[in-house]
């Protein structure tokens, strides 16, 4: 299939790629490097035509809104905080599923207390945060951080964090609590919306089968 029109998919290292690589396959696209082993940020198919970059979980969406690739997989997460600009979001791939929560110390302060400076929440995502407080009507202060969000109520940085939740085995062992659910998360397929035109017959045929091995493990 050479001379099919050429699709780049982008991906991330990690829980992303693994837990998509076995759709890709059903889908018929076997990646012939492993990201983990390889320093390669391109990797080659056993399609010609079908090629895998490998990127930052947070800038997949970037890469396929300008272009760069055809297709990508993103968290939920990622998609709530970049907007989805310039994207078509067509498929729930039902992998890397967690929730998206507030968490604090048992005894965190939850309503603010009067008198009191507003609740301070560090977070890497720091749309979603804003917009479930301003939901609630909480007056908040989001402080923006990039990782180990868990360190932030035990050091005083912040009263309460909003960060992604599976087991919440990290929360534990750090002594903190979820206290509020804001959203479920789970990966989903993204779309350059002029790679949706251009090259509707590849994209349409790829969706189709990737629908089918989604389908396919929810069946298993
Ligand atoms: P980076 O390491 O580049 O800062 P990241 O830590 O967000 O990015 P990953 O940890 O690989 O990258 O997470 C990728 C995606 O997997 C997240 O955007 C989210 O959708 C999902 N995810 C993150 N943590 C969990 C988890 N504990 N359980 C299930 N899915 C998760
Ligand atoms: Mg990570």
């Amino acid at each position: 299939m050479a001379n099919e029109q050429p699709l780049t998919i982008a991906l991330s290292k990690g829980r992303i790629f693994e837990q998509t690589m076995p759709l890709l396959e059903a889908a018929g696209i076997r990646a012939l490097d492993d990201p983990e082993r390889s320093r390669k940020l391109i990797l080659d198919t056993d399609d010609p035509s079908v090629k895998l970059v490998i990127i930052r979980a947070s800038d997949v969406p970037t890469y396929v809104q300008y272009g760069a690739a055809d297709l990508g997989v993103a968290g939920k997460d990622v998609l709530l905080e970049h907007g989805g600009e310039g994207l078509y979001e067509p498929l729930d791939l039902r992998i890397a599923r967690c929730r998206l929560m507030v968490a604090g110390k048992p005894e965190a302060p939850f309503a603010g207390r009067p008198g009191r400076r507003r609740l301070r929440i560090a977070t890497k995502y720091v749309k979603c945060a804003e917009r479930h407080f301003a939901a609630k009507g909480q007056q908040v202060e989001i402080i923006k951080l990039y990782g180990s969000m868990e360190l932030a109520p035990l050091v005083g940085l912040a009263d309460l964090i909003v960060d992604l939740v599976e087991s919440g085995n990290t929360l534990k062992a750090n002594g903190l609590v979820p206290l509020e659910h804001i959203c479920d998360i789970s990966s989903r397929l993204i779309v350059n919306k002029a790679s949706w035109k251009m090259k509707h017959a590849r994209v349409t045929a790829l969706l189709g089968a990737l629908r089918g091995a989604v389908e396919g493990q929810a069946a298993a």
